[in-house]
């Protein structure tokens, strides 16, 4: 009886999931109701969009903000597809799923992906803002011909064109106090504010560099390995160096390319991902073999795009989020919100820390879940701003700026020359994206602009 109890209690949440999304009922609240006023009923109206569900009105003394008068709560459903049954679902439908799917098609087997947005590209997502064609990556961006030769090839594969970023022109640093100096490309300025700033950072650039390339990253118990695992990386960096500047350094590093900060990722893990990517200096570059050599012509997205367009037709079920994957004797039934799929495997291409949002039964390996939940979320704040023509290479500048101040970290030329769309692109990530989204669209924009004008104006 206990078991039996303790079952209907963990299937409790699919019970409920179901029920919305079988009804559509809307509430209506109103502060102070006065049937003989009904301002309200054009705003309902438009909202139903001639739909009629059960809806219930309830007047109110007031709503959570003093300025609101009028709340809609409405549940929509989702129709429920028929049971389908294929050999292998794919859960995702970002880079590593649509290409996970292709592979299975090819080998002549049947395959549907379920993915949760309303969109396939996953952590790739390109956007035409001035709706003429002219996109820009708001995801991922860059790859290069080397060290990411599989997505290369993929490139190659599926014809699309890629574009090399620009490198010419002077760097600007802004330094902790706002002082700021220009350099040259991948150099290194003498006129930071803090004595010895330059050897600093040029110390611990190589310094990891080299511990970088020594280790074993297949190993996280050889050698120097399970010690660096045992501290976070600014832990490790402080036992090198005080230098407040080379530890920015390393705090930039971080930020542009994990979304987190040095303290929240251990040494060996950003060593075991630097040297995944070729080395710190590989990764952080804009050259041949460097991390953000090449971008798409029509965004990255188009990838995902294409990847789509080659399944069989019906592959691809959107707005499908996966909330179960069951193992039975007769396979594995895979919950979506949209309904159930009965196949043979199951492919999964969430991002581990997600992992916990899905029920497996039986459930999965303790260390899996383990690692989700102790995993840690990065943050991205990417932004584009779109001009009419490059102003910053008139004045000999790549567009590229690094600062130590805030709100953007780092900062490049976006542009694409080809179609007459010339931008530039900042990050505020980590713990600095953070704090940048408790800010409306609004202020961040305004802030963003004035960084520019600060970091920029000094030279154009
Ligand atoms: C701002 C930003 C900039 C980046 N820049 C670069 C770069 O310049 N170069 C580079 O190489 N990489 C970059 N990356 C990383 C790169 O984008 C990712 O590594 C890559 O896109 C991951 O692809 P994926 O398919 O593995 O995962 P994802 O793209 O995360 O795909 C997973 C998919 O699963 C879906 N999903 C999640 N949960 C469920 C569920 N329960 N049911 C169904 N579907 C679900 C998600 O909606 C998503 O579509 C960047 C990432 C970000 C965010």
């Amino acid at each position: 009886m206990g078991t039996k109890l303790k079952d209907l209690f963990k299937d409790s949440r699919l019970i409920a999931q179901y029920i919305l999304q079988r009804r559509v009922q809307a509430g209506f609240y109103v502060v102070d109701y006065d049937p003989a006023y009904r301002a309200h009923a054009k705003h309902i109206e438009t909202f139903l969009d001639g739909h009629r569900p059960a809806t219930t009105l309830v007047s109110v003394p007031a709503l959570a903000s003093p300025d609101i008068k009028f709340e809609i709560e409405a549940y929509a459903a989702l129709r429920q597809e028929p049971l389908r049954k294929v050999d292998v679902v794919v859960v995702g439908a970002g880079l590593s799923g649509l290409k996970a799917a292709w592979e299975v098609q090819k080998a002549g087997f049947s395959c549907i992906v379920a993915e949760a947005r309303g969109r396939v590209g996953g952590r790739t997502y390109s956007v035409d803002p001035l709706e003429d064609g002219r996109k820009v990556d708001l995801g991922g961006a860059w790859i290069n011909d080397t060290n990411q030769s599989e997505i290369y090839k993929l490139v190659q594969t599926l014809g699309l064109e890629l574009i090399v970023q620009k490198t010419d022109g002077d760097v600007i640093y802004e330094d902790f106090d706002g002082d700021l100096s220009r350099t040259g490309y991948g150099l290194t300025p003498d006129t930071l504010v803090e004595a010895n700033a330059k050897e600093m950072i040029n110390f611990i650039t190589e310094d990891i560099e080299q511990a970088c390339h020594e280790l074993n990253i297949h190993d996280s118990k050889a050698g120097a390995a399970e010690e660096l695992d045992k501290m976070t990386l600014l832990e490790w960096a402080q036992t090198k160096t005080n230098s407040k500047s080379a530890l920015a350094v390393v705090q930039l590093w971080t930020r542009a390319m994990m979304g987190i900060e040095p303290s929240g990722v251990s040494a060996f893990f950003f060593l075991k991902y630097m040297k995944s990517g070729g080395g710190p200096a590989r990764m952080r570059s804009d050259l041949k073999h460097g991390g953000q050599h090449l971008r798409f012509l029509e965004g990255s997205q188009s990838v995902s795009l294409r990847l789509a367009d080659l399944l069989h037709a019906d592959t691809v079920m959107l707005n499908s989020p996966v909330f179960r994957i069951k193992q039975s004797s007769d396979g594995v039934l895979v919950s979506t919100a949209r309904g159930e799929i009965l196949c043979k495997d199951v492919i999964v291409s969430v991002q581990t820390i997600l992992y916990n949002s899905i029920t497996f039964d039986p459930s999965l390996p303790s260390s899996k879940p383990e690692l989700a939940k102790h995993g840690v979320q990065s943050f991205s704040f990417k932004h584009v701003i779109l001009y009419s023509e490059p102003w910053w290479r008139k004045a000999g500048l790549s567009g590229a700026f690094v600062s130590f101040n805030r709100p953007i970290s780092t900062s490049r030329d976006t542009s694409n020359d080809r179609n007459g769309q010339y931008s530039l692109t900042g990050f505020a990530n980590g713990d600095l994206g953070r704090r940048s989204s408790k800010y409306t669209k609004a202020e961040r924009t305004k802030a963003i602009l004035d960084h520019i004008e600060r970091v920029f104006g000094l030279y154009v």
